[in-house]
């Protein structure tokens, strides 16, 4: 379970509400009940449940079970698409273990804003149902553009370009911080792509001879990315 407070040796941890009825109501957890916790900075604990009620209860940490197990240094870019499949993107970044995730307003980009709080929602969800201990930061939307003009000068951009489906750009076998970008359903603009091809830590890379929908895209790229060069 993801508690968003630091943890520590004897530390007490407050539940309330939806967290005090899932744990106290649902799983029935007693007095002296063990369940893990991360904080997503420390690591993972055992805490012992010290005091339980329907709607309040009390966690106390006992024991460290892991460090802070941080995902090699990969950010994953993408175009917000319609609700349920922006919400798997970040979802299966998280599960993948994306460093952070940043939705980006491309040209053709559907949607103009994004609820910041339930993308982090769903990453925290999927941290805790993966058994992670470290959950991904989902940027709030920012536009590509603006993105690129302070492009970070030692980090790799995978730039996934349907274009390439009739062949060429394969992932280059070089390690450092990365970067995956997928585009919107209406892919990127000609503007965007001459943008994208003179940046020279862009790599346009092709997924094959299909073009994907962007959530399938994003899964396809994370894995062609951990196979080549995660660790
Ligand atoms: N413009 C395309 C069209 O409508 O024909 C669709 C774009 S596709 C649905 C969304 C995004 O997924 C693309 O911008 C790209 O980033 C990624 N993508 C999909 N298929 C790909 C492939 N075969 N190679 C590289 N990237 C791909």
């Amino acid at each position: 379970l993801f508690v968003d407070q630091p943890l520590g040796q004897g530390q007490l941890v407050p539940v309330e509400r939806d967290q005090a009825h899932y744990l106290f109501g649902v799983m029935r957890l007693g007095l002296g009940a063990q369940i893990l916790l991360f904080d997503g900075v420390s690591g993972e604990w055992i805490a012992e449940v010290i005091e339980a009620g329907k709607r309040r209860g009390v966690l106390k940490c006992v024991e460290q079970t892991k460090p802070l197990q941080m995902p090699p240094d990969l950010w994953l870019m993408f175009a917000p698409i319609k609700k349920a499949r922006t919400d798997f993107i970040v979802e299966k970044a998280a599960e993948m273990g994306a460093a952070k995730i940043c939705p980006v307003q491309t040209d053709f980009t559907n949607s103009e804003r994004i609820r910041q709080d339930r993308l982090q929602a769903h990453a925290v969800e999927a941290a805790e149902q993966c058994g992670g201990t470290y959950v991904p930061p989902v940027t709030e939307l920012q536009k590509l553009g603006k993105v690129l003009e302070t492009w970070p000068a030692d980090r790799h951009l995978m730039f996934c370009d349907e274009a390439l489906v009739d062949g060429g750009g394969s992932l280059p076998d070089i390690t450092g911080p990365w970067a995956i970008l997928i585009g919107p359903e209406g892919g990127f603009s000609d503007a965007e792509r001459t943008r994208l091809r003179s940046l020279e830590m862009a790599h346009p890379v092709s997924l094959g001879p299909r073009i994907l929908r962007a959530d399938t895209a994003a899964v396809a790229a994370m894995t062609l990315w951990q196979e080549k060069l995660g660790d």
